[in-house]
């Protein structure tokens, strides 16, 4: 069997690599080059957590996904993902997301504590927990390495037969268009992120806002893993300590501006800081003025509600969708902004979907 994949971040190669380890003949097409700041995929580290509140689906898909990453690293010597903890802090108003994900996580057998705020104080050089009902801490959490990552998936997937193609795609009838080069195959996945819309706006629709992630110059004793990655779910924002000399590191999971999916070096939104400072000036007050050492600026889609169901709900809320007029061609995306986790599971099982 021959597939072509486009886009060649984290969904599309874990896809190509799943597809050329069954022995199809795979093409993978990219506009850019790998580790280019436009992709969503490219960053120093994404946060690999399992809880996801009273959702089993996806707290399966995510413990699934997190066996596959190490077995990456088995198969290609990729030294990824780095198991430092993840504590969540529970609001004393309304703990009930890391309950559920307590509950959740004890029925799947997957280890996690919950602390008592006083005793959360020892995971943290400085603490503020006067507003906190208890802290969750899954102590199998961690971080992984985006880039490499990617990369580590590229490699196998070359290793195993796929080829790469450097190029911008166009659908053309039942083909994909990459230049004068017309590529037919028994699969066609378009896996192209927040791009997805410009080539099929019949099928997708939604904004493309742009979202910070802010690294921080800080002491020593603010490395990780001694310190956890962190999460405060019901206030959107999520860190991890100085991991690896990147600097510590705070994202919130707000709605930005329209992110301009062309420019590689797009202009940090000033609100982002601001707000990132005012939670760490609430909740680990030394950092709240720490200098600011990088600025990562991604961009997530937003997608339109009314969109009809996909036809295949994946983990991180990724959609698998296939193509009304051509029954061979689909269209796998990201409408939630937090796939890179669940990567490897999608990929297995969009795979299955394809022999079937
Ligand atoms: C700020 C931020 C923080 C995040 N943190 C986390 C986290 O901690 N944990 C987590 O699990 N997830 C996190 N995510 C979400 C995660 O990064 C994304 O869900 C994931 O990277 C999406 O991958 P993708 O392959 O769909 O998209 P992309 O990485 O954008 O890949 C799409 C690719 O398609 C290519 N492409 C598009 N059109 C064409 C074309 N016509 N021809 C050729 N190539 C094309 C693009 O160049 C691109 O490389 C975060 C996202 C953001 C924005």
């Amino acid at each position: 069997m021959k597939a072509v994949v486009v886009g060649a971040g984290v969904l599309g190669a874990g896809l190509a690599r799943a597809l050329a380890r069954s022995g199809w003949r795979v093409t993978l097409v990219e506009q850019y080059d790998p580790g280019d700041a436009r992709r969503a995929s490219t960053s120093r580290s994404r946060l690999v957590r399992v809880a996801h509140g009273s959702d089993v689906a996806q707290t399966r898909s995510a413990l699934e996904s997190r066996r596959l990453w190490r077995q990456l690293e088995r198969d290609t010597g990729a030294a990824l993902y780095s198991e430092v903890g993840m504590a969540w802090f529970a609001p004393a108003d309304d703990p009930s997301w890391e309950e559920d994900s307590r509950r959740t996580l004890e029925g799947e057998c997957v280890p996690v504590e919950q602390l008592s705020p006083g005793d959360a104080r020892r995971l943290f050089p400085e603490l503020v927990d006067d507003d906190l009902d208890h802290v969750l801490l899954e102590p199998h959490a961690g971080v992984i390495r985006a880039d490499a990552a990617v990369r580590a998936l590229l490699e196998d997937a070359a290793a195993h037969g796929a080829e790469l193609l450097r190029g911008c795609a166009t659908p053309s009838g039942s083909e994909v268009k990459v230049g004068s080069v017309r590529l037919g195959a028994d699969r066609i996945v378009w896996a192209c992120g927040a791009w997805a819309q410009k080539l099929f706006p019949e099928l997708v629709r939604g904004t493309v806002i742009q979202q910070d992630v802010l690294y921080l110059t800080v002491p020593p004793a603010w490395a990780t893993p001694a310190v956890p990655a962190w999460g405060a779910y019901a206030e959107a924002v999520t860190g991890a300590g100085d991991f690896g000399g990147d600097g510590f590191k705070i994202g919130l999971d707000v709605a930005g501006p329209p992110a301009d999916l062309e420019r590689r070096d797009r202009n940090p939104v000033l609100e982002h800081e601001a707000r990132a400072r005012q939670y760490l000036a609430r909740r680990f007050p030394c950092l709240a003025s720490a200098p600011r050492r990088a600025v990562e600026s991604c961009q997530t889609v937003l997608l339109d509600p009314l969109l009809p169901e996909p036809d295949l709900l994946l983990g991180g809320e990724v959609r698998l969708v296939r193509h009304p007029e051509r029954e061979f061609v689909w269209l796998l995306g990201d409408g939630s902004g937090h796939a890179f986790k669940h990567a490897p599971t999608i990929a297995a099982s969009v795979r299955d979907v394809l022999v079937a």
